[in-house]
């Protein structure tokens, strides 16, 4: 949809959903360009005449799903026989190895493959966490940006880094740890190339240190001051094994969190990975601070992390929002199905009545659109961003099921029907138009051939 000084732009109803995520949206939204211009109350109609309509009676209707954490590039490496059941160490030892080896052709199409997978399943808000640089990955995130604008999805690319390998006693070995200099220049050059800071943003950038632990003090202090200068947010991970935590302890002298706050971390630009292992007083901390979580259930399980406390996150003011985690962790990137794991896993730690399926909903949409620290999505408020999710109940999983935005996680939603990004249809009947699938497929499973060989 276009818009001339002379012509109003066509305005499109999404007419009468099965049911919605915003009881203040039951008759549906209606939109103009690339927002939400109206939201309709159960009986409401349009207040100016609708071009066109569509009908969604057969729908249950979603913001877009807003995913805060990944690594494409993992899915070169899923159910990787090597890394199979080990904790997070021993699992990133093991394939830093394997990644090492990683070049732009494979990032581009994992990016690729990554970003559709996740635009299927409902999402239209991309994040990704890139930290792998060895010489033949220098433009990796401009290659991701390429494959985002391609697909017209919304993307927050974080411009990660490592600058302690193996020879200094850290984990990745040397051939992807760089010179921080260059890791600032490179910030740099990517945030003044490709951030958008105004509403409505495609692309964001942000900068994101793999681990407090795979940089310098110097480093994680820099990234912090360089972050604040352009202004643009931190990412990292954060408090996801135990492990870590000793690990902290025996290098800094100091827990995860405190180690964070003294390298000048923790404020409402922040959001971190995984956020499990914190102490009462730590979550505190973290919720005045405005610190953001992404929440990576089936991650968490995969490699036996633990659970996130994520009602007292809540509860304390943190951003909650939702992630898939890398894909050699996961080792799917469907925020749908996430969205199921967010509340079985929350199941196991509080009681039912204390997490149900709306919560769940919140973080992948509300929750998950704070962590980036935007409010131009993640709801179906007029003057948001027209990103919209939209499911059918037409499959057997679904069948006499009473509720219907209830069953998307009951029955295990893992496919939308339609997904809307900036007012534009970007999933039409449950496809990508003008993509050939399977030849992404096949481009994706050889370039993972061709890691594997690499080794
Ligand atoms: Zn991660």
């Amino acid at each position: 949809m276009t818009s001339s000084p002379h012509t109003p732009s066509p305005r499109l109803w999404i007419r009468q959903p099965l049911a919605c995520a915003d009881p203040a949206a039951a008759n549906g939204v209606v939109i103009q360009d690339s927002r939400i211009v109206e939201r309709l109350a159960a009986g409401q109609e349009p207040s100016l005449p609708v071009d066109r309509v569509f009908d969604a009676s057969r729908h249950v209707l979603l913001p877009g799903l807003v995913n805060t954490h990944h690594h494409f590039y993992q899915t070169l490496t899923r159910a990787y026989s090597a890394a199979l059941n080990k904790e997070l160490f021993p699992w990133l030892t093991t394939l830093y190895d394997v990644w090492a080896n990683l070049d732009e052709e494979q990032i581009a199409v994992a990016s690729e493959l990554a970003m559709v997978e996740l635009l299927l399943s409902g999402c239209t808000t991309v994040a990704d966490h890139h930290y792998v640089f060895s010489d033949a990955l220098e433009s990796a995130i401009d290659r991701q940006v390429e494959t985002a604008r391609r697909l017209g999805v919304r993307a927050a690319l974080t411009r990660g880094s490592m600058s302690v390998g193996r020879d200094q006693g850290g984990l990745p070995p040397q051939s992807v740890v760089q010179d921080e200099a260059r890791i600032l220049d490179d910030s740099r050059r990517l945030i003044q190339r490709y951030h958008q800071p105004e509403e409505g943003a495609m692309i964001t950038v942000a900068l994101a240190p793999c681990s407090p632990f795979s940089v310098s003090r110097e480093l994680m202090k820099a990234t912090a001051e360089l972050a604040k200068t352009e202004g643009v947010r931190l990412h990292t991970h954060l408090a996801e094994t135990e492990d870590e935590t000793r690990y902290c302890e025996r290098l800094f002298g100091l827990r995860p969190l405190d180690y964070l706050e003294e390298c000048g971390w923790l404020n409402e630009r922040t959001w971190l990975a995984h956020g499990i292992h914190f102490t009462d007083e730590e979550i505190r901390r973290l919720g005045r601070a405005g610190t953001g979580i992404a929440h990576c259930p089936s991650s968490n399980m995969v490699l036996g992390s633990g659970l996130c406390p994520t009602l007292e996150l809540e509860r304390a003011g943190a951003p909650l929002g939702l992630a898939v985690d890398g894909s050699a962790s996961n080792d799917h990137s469907n925020l749908a199905e996430e969205m199921r794991q967010a509340m079985l896993l929350g199941r196991l730690r509080y009681r039912p009545d204390q997490i149900g399926h709306d919560d769940v909903i919140r973080w992948a949409t509300q929750g998950s659109a704070r962590c980036l620290g935007r409010t131009d999505i993640g709801g179906l408020a007029p003057g948001q961003q027209a990103d919209l999710a939209l499911f059918k109940l037409d499959e057997p999983r679904f069948s006499g099921a009473e509720n219907p935005l209830a069953a998307l996680l009951l029955c295990g939603a893992h496919r939308a029907d339609r997904v809307m990004v900036a007012g534009r249809w970007r999933v039409i009947d449950g496809a990508i138009p003008d993509l050939d699938l399977s030849a992404l497929m096949a481009r994706h499973q050889e370039a993972a051939q061709r890691l594997w060989r690499a080794l």
